[in-house]
């Protein structure tokens, strides 16, 4: 399997490419996955944003797979 990086995110190559997944819509267009508000990346992964809080508004919530467009140093 292939990797790249891009900024300090190490990414496969199973993890972008092919089309985009249009029943995941996303308004993040800071992130590299996001194209025209829909997320390309092949997986996403959703975490509550505080361990050990049991969260019940969608606010809480953050996509991990996010990765910046551009690297900000
Ligand atoms: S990886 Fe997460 S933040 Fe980035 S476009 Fe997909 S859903 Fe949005």
């Amino acid at each position: 399997m292939k990797s790249f990086t891009i900024g300090q995110n190490r990414l496969s190559n199973n993890m972008v490419g092919g089309p985009a997944l249009s029943t995941i819509k996303c308004n993040v267009e800071e992130c590299y996955y996001n194209e025209k508000e829909h997320c390309k990346a092949s997986t996403v992964q959703v975490r509550s944003q505080f361990p050990n809080y049991i969260t019940s508004v969608s606010d809480d919530t953050a996509c991990e797979t996010f990765v910046p467009k551009v690297s900000i140093r």
